[in-house]
């Protein structure tokens, strides 16, 4: 990946522009005894970027935190697929010198954002589970685990091994990482990011050098731009709005797997998905998610009025079909993108019951919303993806219905636990009143109903959603109990975030979460919502 060498400088030293080097990746065949460099000194394009429009996500809200300092062995053990045989294994830990191809790494120091690269502040951990997030929103399509756990073997169609962190001065300190391409199906496992060359471990980019190494690794070329069978740029920069991955993508809104000449000339037109996903490297696209059309739609999760999925549009071809049933009204459905650097550009189509489309959702946004009114039945909605190459990726659907005349089947989790625990008694928190739900009971005075709903996504993980709370709710902390009266936080979000995924639902028959909803006076405790997980193990 290309470093952006003078970015720390500058930055410390004013808001001028800065003036940002970028110098060509390292591009090392595969093949056993050849090694092929990138030139390693000219500059291949000069770019002027303000600092302003450095992204930084949401690492800079956590410089709010109290800045604890952890042990290197405190980093979260995270999956994206745990199913999946085939795993990137993020290593944030830093590693021993060892020989690499023809090379001598020296010791790659941990992931180090602070200048303490012997500990990791709430800062870095935050940084890691985005960046954990961000490649995981690229290799989703794909039949492999993203994960920050250590898998223990790294043969040949296993585990790619990507070590991030240090300035990679052992081969060339302006690069911001090393792959042999190919390596992963040659055996040659190992990879580097030196994330010191990436404006000081900044996760966006981070994030993307690792997704363009990673690739690298699974036997992709730059993806370039000719003009009349010239090249013009090894590294396509594509658009303000999108850019491959496999080119420039550090400055578009969305780096993308691409479709295009690659630099082994014009007329060598690279499919990188399915490059990725071929026999070579053996793990292929992820299993469908989803029944595909009426005939075989999964339901939704219903909890009252509130109903959920999640899921991946693996291909363009993908349609994730859902069935539900309504009362007549105004129903509408939201469909999100991840968090962190989505790719998926999707559409949602509302189906009635004999597959008639009543009406589709499909703007410029990445994510949409749709609301129809709708005489009762039932009635199918689909995720899919806008169409065009490269719109794939991770989302959330949420929901709004409206009760059937008769009330059919009780919603699976259950209700309220009044275990109220450490509850400062508030008498300033009025209930809430935005919850448009007429069928979730209210508890207890003491208890704020937000439609709180817990959901199993795969084994350890669970995607929450609740309710917006009203205007006086400064934060919400999650927390989560394995016994009705221990809790333990596992998030801390703004009053605005209305879901989020636990990514360590620890394995026990039933798993309870609530939110402690933090308000100026006070705190007060929501009705809790039991879970109940499909795998135990
Ligand atoms: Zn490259």
């Amino acid at each position: 990946m290309r470093s952006i060498l003078s970015a720390r400088r500058v930055r410390r030293a004013g808001n001028r522009p800065t003036v940002t080097t970028l110098e060509p990746r390292m591009l090392l065949s595969g093949s056993p005894g050849i090694v092929e460099d990138a030139p390693a000194t000219s500059p291949v394009s000069v770019i002027l970027q303000p600092v302003a429009s450095i992204s930084t996500g949401t690492s800079s809200t956590t410089t709010s935190n109290n800045g604890s300092l952890h042990p290197l062995s405190d980093v979260p053990l995270l999956h994206s697929d745990p199913a999946a045989k085939a795993k990137i294994f993020l290593d944030f830990g830093g590693a021993p010198a060892q020989s690499w191809g023809t090379y001598n790494a020296s010791v790659t120091p941990a992931y180090d954002v602070d200048g303490d690269p012997t500990t990791f502040s709430d800062t870095e951990l935050a940084d890691i589970q985005q960046i954990w997030a961000r490649v995981s929103e690229k290799y989703s399509p794909f039949n492999i685990d993203v994960t920050t756990q250590n898998p223990g073997s790294f043969g040949a169609r296993q585990a790619m091994h990507e070590i991030i962190g240090g300035d990679g001065s052992w081969i060339n300190s302006s690069w911001g990482g090393a792959t042999y391409v190919g390596g992963f199906a040659t055996g040659q496992t190992t990879s580097f990011i030196f994330s010191d060359n990436l404006t000081d471990g900044e996760p966006h980019y981070v994030s993307e050098a690792i997704a363009h190494e990673m690739g690298h690794a699974f036997g992709l070329q730059h993806q370039s731009t000719y003009s009349n069978g010239v090249l013009v740029d090894e590294y396509n920069g594509g658009t303000s709005q999108s850019a491959p991955i496999m080119g420039n993508d550090y400055y578009a809104v969305r780096g993308l797997w691409w479709n295009g000449p690659d630099i082994l000339g014009a007329n060598d037109i690279q499919n990188d998905m399915a490059v990725i996903a071929s026999l070579s490297n053996g793990f292929g696209y992820r299993p469908q998610d989803h029944g595909q059309t009426i005939a075989n739609a999964d339901s939704l999760n219903l909890n009252g009025t509130a109903v959920s999925a999640q899921g991946i549009i693996e291909t363009t071809a993908d349609t994730d079909t859902f069935v539900f049933s309504t009362g007549a009204g105004a129903i509408s459905f939201e469909g999100d993108v991840a968090q962190y650097g989505p790719m998926l550009d999707l559409k949602l189509t509302l189906l009635n019951s004999t597959g008639n489309i009543v009406a589709v959702q499909d703007t410029a946004s990445l994510g949409e919303t749709l609301t129809q009114t709708v005489p009762a039945g039932t009635y199918y909605i689909q995720v899919a993806s806008h169409g065009s190459y490269g719109d794939v990726g991770q989302y959330t659907l949420i929901g709004t219905i409206v009760p059937a005349p008769q009330p059919v089947a009780p919603p699976t989790t259950t209700p309220p636990q009044v275990s109220a625990q450490p509850t400062p008694p508030t008498n300033s928190t009025p209930a809430a009143t935005t919850s448009t739900s007429t069928s979730t009971p209210k508890s207890s005075s003491t208890l704020i109903s937000l439609n709180l709903n817990a959901n199993e996504m795969t084994k350890h993980r669970a995607l929450l959603t609740w309710d917006a709370p009203d205007g006086t709710v400064i934060r919400i902390i999650v927390q989560r109990s394995t016994d009705g009266s221990t809790w333990k936080n596992v998030g801390h979000v703004s009053r605005r975030t209305r879901r989020m995924i636990d990514h360590r639902v620890p394995t026990a028959s039933t798993v309870d979460y609530r939110l402690v909803l933090v308000n100026r006076a006070g705190q007060h405790i929501t009705q809790s919502i039991q879970m109940m997980p499909l795998t135990v193990a």
